[in-house]
């Protein structure tokens, strides 16, 4: 018998654990949860409060409004929930960090799986951000109340990548942002919707020319909606030949 290897793990610390898995427990990310594909461990931030009243957050220092998560009690909750536990991103849902890309979900779903701590309030100490050396990461230019959603978004998009979640067909390779474009838009029956045909191209069974029309159609997609993405989009042809010289 061969032991399988560990599945992809995520660590959630949050002043919410009950609101996971939440969406997580359902569809396709509910089903690999229930199957092993992955795990999800939620841990409640505040049972790493020593005082009396677990208080979690305290007064900003210099004043304004709001509280802020307190430095000791967040650090703790780290090193608990890290003990005995190898090396992973360990990650902080935040406004202020570098926004999610699909190509940092590849890298996040092929690797162990990370803590990621999701802060609520005004925020967190910054201390514990450097001491713990937390990658902060954004889900967009938008403040969310808390970190839960942003982190369930961010874990929905690595779930959905890893071995055996999604249908073997359903690879993800034709999907927006994987080769620097939009996807083309989609049809299915009926062949007419309110005086609406299906492009007659995708009906013709020629393979190579649905292709053709599909990169088209990206193309024009990508340029139109999204002219960073466009400007952005690597130079070279789709398979470029294989090089040695990176890195
Ligand atoms: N005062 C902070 C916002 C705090 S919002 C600021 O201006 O930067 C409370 C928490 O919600 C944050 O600590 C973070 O964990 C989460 N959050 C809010 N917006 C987010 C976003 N766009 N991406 C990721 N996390 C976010």
């Amino acid at each position: 018998m061969t032991t399988s290897p560990p599945p992809w793990r995520a660590t959630v610390l949050t002043l919410f654990p009950e609101m996971f898995p939440g969406p997580l427990g359902l569809s396709l990310a509910g089903r690999a949860l229930a199957t092993g594909l992955w795990a999800l461990e939620a841990r409640d931030i505040r049972a790493s409060a020593t005082d009396r009243h677990r208080s979690v957050d305290d007064t900003p220092a210099g004043g304004g409004p709001g509280m802020v998560l307190r430095a000791d009690v967040l650090a703790r909750a780290i090193d608990e929930a890290e003990a005995g536990v190898a090396d992973r991103p360990r990650l902080l849902m935040s406004p202020r960090g570098r926004p999610l890309t699909q190509s940092r979900v590849r890298a996040l779903a092929e690797g162990p799986g990370p803590l990621i701590v999701c802060g609520r309030f005004e925020g967190i100490d910054q201390r514990v951000i450097e001491a713990r050396a937390l990658e902060e990461v954004s889900i967009g230019d938008y403040v969310l109340s808390g970190g839960e959603i942003a982190a369930m978004a961010l874990l929905d998009a690595c779930v959905r990548l890893l071995p055996g979640v999604m249908g073997s067909l359903s690879s993800g390779e034709d999907e927006s942002f994987s080769d620097g474009l939009l996807e083309y838009p989609q049809y299915t029956r009926p062949q007419e919707f309110e005086g609406r045909a299906i492009p007659a191209i995708l009906l013709s069974g020629d393979h190579a020319r649905v292709a053709a029309w599909r990169r088209q159609e990206a193309e024009a997609l990508t340029r139109d909606r999204r002219p960073d993405l466009w400007a952005g989009r690597p130079a070279t042809p789709k398979k470029p030949p294989k090089t040695t010289t990176d890195g």
